[in-house]
């Protein structure tokens, strides 16, 4: 089969690769899409892969090629995605449900084979099914939907408070999506990117502020009638959003951290301060699994997406490229400024 190989730093080419092997218990699956991570690319760019040569990807859709001796959950041609931890389910932290923390583990797309090729066989448990009416396009953003849902779910959210979500990247979009979904009072959403903001007004957000814009916090917070944000979503996870974070927070927010920060986090004495005297809740997150495997936060996007509740929109796909022109796709991201939203790697 022909896939995009990464030889070594900065050299990701369309080459032949062997056919993944089908042992009991895998199912392989003919990749109609990938969508590339913002974690795909350090890998790609900066030295980041954990050996060469391999094919990354782990974000993506496509359908049921060849079933493994003993898989019973799904057949030839059944639409399916994959959860890509491969957690050992026998460690301590599996057995307690923690499988984000599981020591053990391995990654589809960046230990083993990824999606950036024709085809890949992934454990049975890793492959979720999804209804067919999802377009494959759609369906590569399965894990950002999980990674937003998991920020909802383990800040331990309730309908009825205001809601702020800082980052309209795909993840942003996302939980302020969920938001909505588990009745939000109301949802806000901040960047610093017009465009961006456009897009969540129109998934239907109540209020978008430009916090690039002078007085946007006190803007925020007059929307909640001056008593701030019952719940704040940091889908950014940098210095500014963490400290626009404890700013739009309400006394005794909760606050889920699910961006990370890729620089050195510092407060000032005042901005620590409002943690101790808002008495500020404040949950981080990893990943996006909980037990049984894959979990509900891929059970759950799996039925939103199907009936329409969640919704993908075109506008969150950047740009599209042919596997074969997949170091095109990463060139892009050398200039990470001129990238505004999802790149798709599309097969056939
Ligand atoms: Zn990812
Ligand atoms: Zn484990």
């Amino acid at each position: 089969m022909k896939a995009a190989v990464l030889y070594g730093n900065d050299d990701i080419r369309y080459a032949d690769w062997p056919d993944p092997e089908l042992p009991a218990g895998k199912v392989k699956i003919a990749v109609k899409a990938s969508g590339i991570c913002g974690s795909d690319v350090p890998r790609v760019l900066y030295g980041g892969a954990h050996y060469y040569p391999i094919v990354l990807g782990h974000e993506f859709s496509g359908t049921v090629a060849e079933v493994g001796e003993g898989v019973t959950s799904l057949k030839v041609g059944d639409t399916v995605t994959a959860a890509p931890r491969v957690p050992c389910l026998k460690c301590r932290d599996c057995l307690a449900g923690n499988i984000a923390q599981c020591g053990n583990d391995s990654f589809i797309g960046s230990r083993e084979q990824g999606s950036f090729a024709e085809y890949i066989a992934i454990p049975e448990l890793n492959a979720v099914r999804y209804d067919p009416s999802v377009s494959f396009e759609h369906a590569v953003f399965f894990e950002p939907a999980t990674v937003a849902l998991r920020g909802i779910l383990n800040c331990g959210f309730s309908g009825g408070g205001h809601t702020a979500i800082i980052g309209c990247g795909t993840i942003g979009l996302f939980a302020a999506q969920w938001a909505r979904i588990f009745g939000a009072r109301t949802v806000s959403v901040f960047d610093v990117d017009s465009e961006r903001l456009g897009v969540a007004k129109a998934l239907g957000v109540c209020h978008a502020f430009d916090s690039g814009r002078e007085g946007f916090i006190e803007d925020a917070t007059g929307a909640t009638g001056g008593m701030g944000y019952d719940y704040v979503i940091d889908a950014v996870g940098n210095n500014a959003t963490l400290v626009t974070a404890l700013k739009l927070a309400a006394a005794k927010a909760r606050v889920s951290l699910v961006g990370t920060p890729h620089d050195t986090v510092s407060f000032t004495k005042t901005e620590w301060e409002l943690i101790n005297r808002k008495e500020i809740w404040i949950r981080g997150c990893w990943q996006s699994y909980s037990a049984p495997f894959p979990g509900r936060e891929w059970e759950l996007t799996a039925e939103c997406l199907a009936d329409g509740r969640l919704r993908v929109e075109d506008s969150f796909i950047f740009r599209k490229y042919r596997l074969d022109e997949a170091k095109a796709a990463f060139d892009l991201f050398k200039n990470p400024s001129q990238v505004h939203g999802k790149v798709l790697l599309v097969n056939g």
